[in-house]
């Protein structure tokens, strides 16, 4: 029997590294529970607790100012049964391995949920890109292809954005794999711009996903979107993009926030505005003197509240203060596994990450089909296979929590993980 586990607490004396630890530790945790529900040996959960490959790289960028400097870097593939690794690869100074297991654990999950071909992998280094230069990003970016290359390809392991990466750092990624390869390598990653062989809508493709898991989950709720409250945490990729949809179905976004603060305004906030002011890395609060913390945030009045920036974000220390009754977790791993509980028991539905978030990594997947056969759809194609498969996604998902009477989350793993699982017994693994 498992020891109950405290997910805020910071069980290292080195601070976030513990947390970030503790973010694995409770996803094997449900991952047990979900092999044990699904009926597998113990064995299965052996094989599937932990990345069957990790790889820590080191990666010396000669710096602007005649230094050079060396950056750890991490590239994880959780299980390849099913097919090549997927996942992002995240610039953030708080990167750690921990994190980057789990978050390949987390990829296997997402790509179990939507029946793509592929398992779950993950990137990351340790860097600040807001403090670096476009060159140095570049020397980073290309020598983390290097550093990493006999591990990932087309057929092996294929990266994608993720925090702090965008469609410029792939097409650098892109152009040195090809450098390495000596051929034309498009389908090495995805979230390429659109003339280096990107997908239309895969920008958008996340906030689409999540607010297709908006409209479900308010359904469920008998929420009206029309008018509802939404604050959304974070104004990335997915928060931005999430704000203009919310907003243009009608929805009133009265908050929203960045690295260094929050707005909250009842009567709703100028969406338009803020998306045209904010820079490359969502910020946008900068702007303003009458801004709120990130935590204050969430606490807020509200009808659907979207965590859309970094982990750990709700925890026994605010979950009882959440008035929301819809949470929609856009981003990885924001609330804990306590957290998780307490909401639970409030009776507010929670659409957990590895389902609302799976729209980025679906397009992905739609972005290497068209790689392959060098033929390539339009928006509208792609928005509809999109739509197809959140849908089928959060109904099978919402289905199985009724059925087996358990909270979405757990329902989530274990949909998520069954094609791993099997895949690895066909093979003959376990
Ligand atoms: N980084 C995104 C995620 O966490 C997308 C991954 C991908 O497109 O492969 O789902």
């Amino acid at each position: 029997m498992t020891a109950p586990f405290k997910s805020n607490q910071v069980q290292n004396p080195d601070g976030k590294q513990g947390e970030t630890l503790n973010l694995l530790r409770s996803t094997q945790l449900i991952i047990k529970e979900a092999v044990q529900k699904l009926g597998y040996k113990n064995e299965m959960y052996e094989l599937l607790k932990e990345p069957v490959r990790a790889l820590t790289v080191r990666i010396p960028v000669r710096m602007d100012n005649g230094t050079t400097k060396i950056f750890t870097g991490y590239r994880s593939q959780h299980n390849d049964a099913v097919g090549p690794t997927k996942g992002g690869v995240r610039f953030h100074p708080e990167v750690n391995e921990g994190e980057v297991k789990a978050l390949s654990i987390w990829m296997s999950l997402k790509c179990g949920i939507a029946n793509l071909p592929y398992g779950g992998g993950k990137g990351g280094i340790i860097c600040d890109p807001r403090d670096m230069s476009f060159g140095e990003l570049e020397r980073l970016s290309r020598g983390y292809v290097r550093a990493i290359s006999q591990i990932v390809g087309p057929t092996k392991d294929i990266p994608a954005p993720d925090v702090y990466t965008n469609s410029q750092i792939m097409a650098w990624m892109m152009d040195e794999y090809s450098c390495l390869r000596e051929f034309d390598s498009p389908g090495f990653i995805t979230g390429k711009p659109l003339v280096l062989g990107g997908s239309q809508g895969r920008e958008t493709a996340t906030a689409r996903g999540v607010t297709i898991c908006i409209e479900k989950a308010a359904k469920k709720k008998d929420i009206d979107l029309q008018g509802a409250g939404i604050v959304i945490q974070g104004f990335g990729n997915a928060g931005s993009f999430l704000a203009k949809f919310m907003h243009d179905l009608g929805a009133k976004v009265i908050g929203i926030s960045d690295a260094y603060g929050a707005l909250y305004d009842p009567e709703g906030l100028d969406i338009d505005y803020l998306l045209d002011r904010r820079d490359s890395f969502g910020t946008v609060t900068n702007l303003f003197t009458n801004i709120i913390t990130n935590q204050e945030l969430l606490e807020k009045e509200c009808d659907i509240l979207v965590p859309a920036a970094i982990a750990n974000q709700i925890t026994v220390q605010n979950a009882h203060r959440i008035k929301a009754s819809i949470v929609v977790e856009a981003a990885n791993g924001p609330t804990t596994l306590e957290a998780t509980k307490i909401l639970d028991e409030k009776g507010v539905l929670i659409v957990p990450d590895i389902l609302a978030s799976t729209g980025g990594v679906t397009v992905s997947y739609f972005e290497w089909v068209q790689n392959n056969q060098g033929y390539y759809w339009s928006e509208e194609e792609v928005a509809e296979k999109l739509r197809r498969v959140m849908v089928d996604s959060f109904e099978t998902i919402y289905q199985t929590s009724r059925a087996h009477q358990v909270d979405m989350r757990l329902a989530a793993y274990m949909v998520g993980i069954r094609k791993t699982a099997e895949a690895s017994h066909f093979r003959g693994w376990v």
